[in-house]
């Protein structure tokens, strides 16, 4: 009996020792008192990193996110090099030692930025052999004065004939930096996998090129797209200095700030803000005045550039930029953003007047918006950003590349119910077969989508300035990363999450070893649970924070962390009292039957499209989808959501892939009525626009299928509720 008694005593106390070595807390992000002694942080006097990037290869995918990387390797990606001209060898500029040829612009290093980053990722030989072709022909091109690449480009979508017009010939007067900034991301890459000291070399001269030029020779006026898009070329110069430590770096990064478009000013005057001087406004509008608090509204623009001055806080810790961040982001969701999908309707450019959820984002819109999230969550270490990435792809991209990878779309909306070639002037801007799934179409967008997913599993963890591991973005992957004292350590996430709650961590070290693992809770959660070695933890877990476990960690360990999900129904005030669906992380759309109709890619093309001689369009059609079921529901809503809505799981599709409506896992039953007047708008052949909810019909009540929105190619997730 006595034996007994001290047994029990034993493994009590044994249970307390090892709790305590455990130190659990909730922080808002990883403090910054130390610096990460594996990987490469801000350099003094920058502001230190909140979170560190990882090299690109560090983590893998699994399950569902692997599937979808295989995928866009085997579909659009893996095999652009076949059909777009652009990336023909024949006479390209990229591949020449003077930068002479034709196809010079931005869509070779669109393109190599996810393509190539894909093969470091999969190990892929052939992949990284073809991107290696590219890369040394870019070492091949430097000049004696520096500059690197193609000598002049012209602009694309710029017509031949165009192009003897006296401004088109004037802007040859400048250098266009834009092309070499997409450049310099696929060099740092290829740093990361191969740590080929060229890429310093060429960075440091090309730099040194751009810190002796003149100040108005630099992100010259003449040249739009670069001027906007200077935050592309700051990130490398700090890329850079990271890593040499020249000063005279920081002076340059300050000369590219100044000479970038101001992302920071407000009550810009209207003929500043260049872009949509250009488009119409909507008959009755008239310019209201937030109008002139952003530079520019083109869609693309806006995702890739508000980040800009939180890049600027960096060299200054002047808090007024991350704050113009914020704002940048703010303006453009609360008058083009109040629909689900994390993005804003803004079609090609932002209208006033145009803001119904019918009205779309580009395909660059959507992967400029995750890569700009991916900056500001490692210089803010704000779990806002994190739950933003997570919105938009789970949510819209899926929705904006076809279901084999094999062709893209332009525009996607969250009201969507025709994808067809048509143009939808002035319903949508602007003029062109806009909605259609073509692989040799969308010229921009068709080499821009690689960064995507790439750039998405290169961020889902990140080091801590403590020598720690951040899991910031959720998805099936394994990480190999060193922590602590110098341990490697390698953590395999088993989930099927966003889809299931449950998201295991196997922990695998080379040494046990003490370091902190941060784990973010998505700001949605409600009741969140942690388990340690099935241990479960008692200290309080707050939404939206990360929770930091410091411990001495094991090979062996596990983690559970489970994320319990719960419908929410977010009303849009400001878009007609309209209402979307959440289950957790997901939103949902109404399941509109697709009907698929094969075309000829080359003949439902945008105009500024080019394909190789050859590109086959028996192997590349274009789709377009058209409507095989009724979409004019409005939702009946219930105080109690129980009573409105009904959530079904499915088993796990074979194919592993479940971001369609027949292999959802996930299906919500909803309760609905029709609303006879809404339907198409004859004028621009899209949706009709939404009417002011709540809506009179006088229907019978119908259960209606709600499927993942991220999986529905056509649908409604912006819907009308229904008066009781
Ligand atoms: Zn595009």
């Amino acid at each position: 009996m006595f034996k007994k008694i001290k047994l029990q005593l034993i493994f009590l106390l044994s249970i307390q020792v090892m709790s305590c070595g455990d130190e659990i807390s909730t922080v808002n992000s990883p403090d910054t008192l130390e610096t990460n002694k594996h990987y490469v942080s801000n350099r003094l006097p920058l502001q230190p990193s909140k979170l560190i990037k990882l090299p690109v290869g560090s983590i893998k995918p699994e399950g569902w996110l692997l599937e979808y990387l295989n995928r866009q390797k085997n579909g659009l990606t893996g095999n652009l090099g076949e059909i777009s001209a652009w990336l023909d060898k024949k006479d390209n500029a990229w591949l020449s030692k003077s930068g002479e040829g034709k196809w010079g612009w931005e869509e070779v290093p669109y393109w190599l930025k996810g393509y190539a980053n894909i093969g470091y990722i999969t190990e892929d030989k052939e992949i990284i052999d073809e991107a290696k072709i590219w890369i040394e022909a870019v070492f091949d091109s430097q000049r004696e004065n520096g500059f690197f690449g193609p000598n002049y480009a012209w602009e694309s979508y710029i017509a031949d004939v165009d192009r003897k017009n006296e401004l088109e010939v004037k802007k040859r007067e400048a250098i266009d930096f834009w092309p070499n900034m997409i450049m310099l991301y696929c060099l740092q890459s290829y740093y990361e996998y191969s740590k080929d000291e060229r890429v310093i070399q060429l960075m440091t001269k090309y730099f040194k090129f751009q810190f002796e030029i003149q100040e108005e020779d630099l992100l010259s006026n003449k040249h739009y797209w670069a001027r906007i898009r200077g935050g592309d070329n700051l990130h490398s110069v700090i890329w850079l200095y990271n890593r040499t430590g020249e000063k005279w770096l920081l002076s340059l990064a300050d000369k590219i700030y100044r000479r970038t478009a101001p992302w920071t000013s407000r009550d810009h005057e209207l003929d500043k803000i260049e872009n949509p001087m250009r488009m119409e406004k909507r008959d009755g509008f008239e310019w209201p005045i937030w109008y002139t608090d952003l530079i520019d509204w083109h869609n693309v623009n806006i995702a890739q550039c508000f980040r800009t001055p939180a890049q600027n806080f960096l060299l200054n810790g002047d808090k007024k930029y991350l704050k113009a961040t914020y704002d940048n982001f703010n303006i453009i969701r609360e008058h083009f953003g109040q629909v689900p999908g994390g993005m804003f309707g803004s079609d090609e450019i932002s209208r006033p007047g145009y803001d119904d959820p019918r009205q779309g984002i580009e395909l660059c819109g959507i992967v400029e918006q995750m890569n700009s999230n991916e900056h500001l969550l490692r210089i803010t270490g704000d779990i806002f950003w994190a739950d933003h990435i997570e919105n938009i792809a789970f949510n819209s991209f899926p929705a904006s590349v076809s279901p084999d990878f094999k062709a893209v779309r332009y525009l996607t909306s969250p009201n969507m119910v025709m994808s067809d070639s048509e143009t939808h002037w002035p319903g949508i801007a602007n003029h062109g077969p806009f909605l259609n799934f073509n692989p040799f179409s969308s010229r921009c967008c068709q080499h821009n989508h690689t960064q995507g997913w790439p750039y998405f599993i290169e961020n889902l963890w990140m080091a801590t300035p403590d020598n720690g591991l951040a899991a910031v973005v959720y998805s099936p992957s394994i990480v190999n990363a060193k922590v602590g004292d110098n341990t490697n350590v390698s953590i395999t996430n088993r989930t099927n999450y966003p889809f299931s709650d449950d998201l295991i961590f196997d922990i695998k070290t080379d040494k046990s070893d003490n370091f902190p693992i941060y784990l973010r809770i998505p700001s949605w959660t409600d009741k969140p649970k942690i388990l340690i070695n099935g241990d479960i933890v008692k200290s309080p877990i707050e939404a939206g924070k990360f929770l930091k476990i410091n411990r001495k960690w094991s090979s062996g360990d596990v983690v559970e962390l489970i994320l319990p999900k719960n419908i929410s129904v977010k009303r849009w005030e400001k878009n007609h009292n309209s209402a979307s669906v959440n289950y957790g992380p997901l939103t949902f759309s109404l399941n509109i039957k697709e009907n698929y109709v094969e075309k000829l890619s080359d003949k439902t093309a945008i105009a500024d499209s080019r394909w190789q001689d050859g590109a086959d369009t028996d192997e590349w059609p274009t789709f377009e989808i058209y409507p095989d079921s009724e979409w004019n529901y409005g939702l009946i809503l219930d105080k109690n959501s129980n009573y409105s809505f009904e959530v079904i799981e499915r088993d796990w599709p074979k194919n592993n892939f479940p971001f369609t409506n027949n292999s959802a896992p996930i299906l919500i039953r909803a309760l609905a009525r029709k609303i006879p007047e809404w339907k198409m708008d004859e004028e621009t052949g899209l949706v009709g626009e939404l009417m002011d909810s709540p809506v009179d019909s006088n229907e019978t009540d119908e259960f209606i299928e709600l499927v993942p929105m991220g999986g529905s190619r056509l649908r409604i997730s912006s819907f009308p509720v229904i008066k009781n």
